[in-house]
């Protein structure tokens, strides 16, 4: 009898799914996601387990890969492999992981970033930000979820971390769902304070508790930038959150800093922090409402040099749009109305549900209706720790734009 010349362990049998005839246009151009309406669904496909692994073939038979199933999500179908049978094990996860990090490692020279942006780094539903030997990881599909173990063997294999956090509470879980949990993985539970390296400054960050990860990695050139326009002017940072652009600021040198928030924690982070760097005879933390603040700066004609507003998400659904972008129009208007003459502003946006045109038409009447004229310094996006995939510019979320004004 012959012996098959294949190897003696046969690949697992997945289910098979189908496209329909003429579906999958994303796909076929290399996209790693299928729609559910691109698929022919069988009664015993629609029972398959949420993160179910299966093999995707088109109706001329030409297969996709291997991906995971959600027969309940819009995104039914995200690829983990270009192989059709590939093991999704440890050592899977190693070799996708060892590619994520050797991209940081040329990129930085601290181990402080975001490791692994889902698609972008070929590992969709999955966030992991690196804080020296501190992780936290972000799940936000079904598929991702049943992969934790492998996932949680490989990430300590690579990187011997002390402390591995699953921080399971994005709002796109409950689309899967998938239920909010906070965990440790690995190692104890975490301190309410880390310190985050960035642009020279010792940041503090509540990982545990604070909001997302913990940390806005995405903003770390535009905090840079920013910092270099601050030296020797005055500073208004709307939205600081832990101080991120406030603090870069002041370390650069800015005369004068104050750095609004609603939230009180995190201005007490933002506060540590400040007198930990040694700059905070140089800043001021304010709680308060932004717009509330700049209807009262305005109304008292107070103004600064350099005006960052970094909001949180305007427009979270697709419904909000013209509502979110009214919102930012207003923002836009306020703050150039705050903004000195000959001064900077930065406007930035992290909706996924508006488009950077549209966002940059938004502050440009803005501005316009505060009587300024400005010109467009830069036009950037989250920093290079936030790969996008090139065949899914969606996942491009950041929007952030510097202007001068006359
Ligand atoms: N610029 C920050 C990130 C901002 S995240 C950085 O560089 O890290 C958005 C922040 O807006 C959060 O800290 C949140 O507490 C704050 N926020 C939300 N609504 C607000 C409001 N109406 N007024 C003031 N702050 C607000």
């Amino acid at each position: 009898m012959q012996t098959p010349d294949h190897s003696p362990m046969s690949p697992p049998a997945r289910p098979v799914l189908r496209l329909k005839p003429r579906e999958g246009r994303r796909v076929r151009a290399g996209a790693p996601w299928v729609f559910s309406n691109e698929i022919l669904l069988s009664q015993e496909n629609k029972a398959l387990k949420p993160g179910s692994l299966v093999e995707v073939l088109g109706d001329d038979g030409r297969p996709f890969g291997t991906f995971y199933f959600n027969p309940k999500t819009l995104i039914a179908l995200r690829r983990l492999d270009p192989d059709p049978h590939a093991t999704i094990d440890a050592a899977w996860f190693m070799t996708r992981l060892s590619k994520a990090l050797a991209i940081r490692e040329a990129l930085y020279d601290r181990p402080f970033y975001r490791l692994v942006h889902a698609e972008g780094d070929g590992l969709p539903g999955l966030i992991v930000d690196r804080f020296d030997d501190v992780l936290i990881v972000q799940i936000t599909t079904a598929g991702m979820n049943t992969l934790l173990l492998p996932l949680t063997d490989a990430l300590r294999q690579l990187l011997a971390p002390a402390q591995i956090m699953l921080r399971g509470d994005a709002q796109a879980r409950l689309l899967e769902g998938l239920k909010p949990e906070i965990r440790a993985l690995h190692g104890p539970d975490l301190p309410e304070r880390l310190v985050v390296e960035e642009n020279g400054v010792r940041y503090r960050a509540d990982l545990g508790h604070g909001q997302k990860t913990g940390w806005y990695f995405d903003q770390r050139d535009n905090r840079s930038f920013m910092a270099g326009l601050a030296r020797k002017r005055s500073v208004l940072d709307c939205y600081t959150y832990a101080g991120g652009f406030a603090l870069a600021a002041a370390k650069a040198g800015a005369r004068e800093v104050v750095a609004v928030d609603s939230s009180a924690p995190a201005l007490a982070l933002a506060e540590e922090a400040a007198v930990a760097n040694g700059i905070a005879d140089r800043c001021s933390f304010l709680k308060a409402d932004v717009f509330e603040e700049l209807d009262r700066l305005a109304a008292q004609r107070e103004c600064f040099q350099v005006v960052i507003a970094d909001p949180p998400p305007f427009v979270r659904a697709r419904k909000d749009l013209e509502t979110g972008a009214k919102a930012y129009r207003k923002l836009a208007r306020m703050a150039a109305g705050v903004t000195a003459p000959g001064g900077f502003l930065l406007l930035a946006s992290c909706s996924h549900n508006i488009s950077a045109e549209r966002f940059a038409l938004e502050c440009a009447i803005g501005i316009e209706r505060a009587g300024r004229e400005a010109a467009l310094l830069r036009q950037a996006g989250a920093g290079a720790d936030h790969p996008a995939h090139p065949m899914l510019p969606e996942t491009a979320y950041l929007k952030t734009l510097v202007y001068a004004l006359s």
